[in-house]
């Protein structure tokens, strides 16, 4: 079965701004995180059958979620996940309101989401448990999508492959 989430996937430019900023921090020990595999995680789903995959799809179909912005300003670690990452320094509702949503399309297609409360984040680097907490140059991402993501995962790490992008509405268009 193939292992899904849903989540944030930055396009090109985005992606290429991440990439910069990662690079201009001091070395870190640790696995660094390709930048091509760079996302923010919004619902994990794991392994998913065709049935729940078409629920999910449709679930996610009928969503009507505003596009918004973040500022990723923010690097930290949690040793207990032994993962360094970039976060944003203020969470928008926007984005609660839309985790809250794939969080119910999950259970309807009888999957169990995580119940952790949620904290945006890329991960940039596994197995490390220590990096000084900094404020980053803010990197302003302008949120219009949501994606579906299959996670392949072998020896040499995981490769992540984009199947769905969903739109999110632009506040100009409520007419
Ligand atoms: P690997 O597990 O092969 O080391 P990975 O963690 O990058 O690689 P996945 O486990 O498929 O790949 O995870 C995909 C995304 O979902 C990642 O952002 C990961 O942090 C997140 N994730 C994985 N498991 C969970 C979980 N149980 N709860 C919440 N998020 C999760
Ligand atoms: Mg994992």
């Amino acid at each position: 079965m193939p292992r899904l989430f849903f989540a944030l996937w930055p396009d090109d430019l985005t992606r290429s701004r991440f990439a910069a900023a990662v690079e201009s921090l001091p070395k870190m020990p640790g696995r660094p995180v390709p930048v091509r595999n760079l996302h923010v995680t919004l619902v994990f789903l794991g392994g998913v059958n065709a049935e729940q995959q078409q629920v999910l799809q449709q679930g996610a179909d009928g969503i009507h979620a505003p596009s918004f912005s973040l500022t990723i300003s923010q690097l930290g670690c949690w040793p207990h996940a032994a993962v360094a990452w970039l976060a944003p320094g203020v969470v928008p509702p926007a984005l609660v309101d839309l985790v809250t949503q794939l969080q119910s399309v999950c259970r309807n297609a009888g999957l169990e989401p995580d119940t952790r409360p949620y904290h945006p984040h890329l991960t940039i680097a596994r197995k490390i448990r220590r990096v000084a907490p900094a404020n980053i140059d803010p990197i302003f991402w302008q949120i219009s999508r949501f994606s579906l993501i299959k996670s392949v995962s072998d020896r040499a790490g995981s490769e992540y492959h984009p199947l769905v992008h969903w739109p999110l509405f632009s506040s100009s268009n409520m007419g």
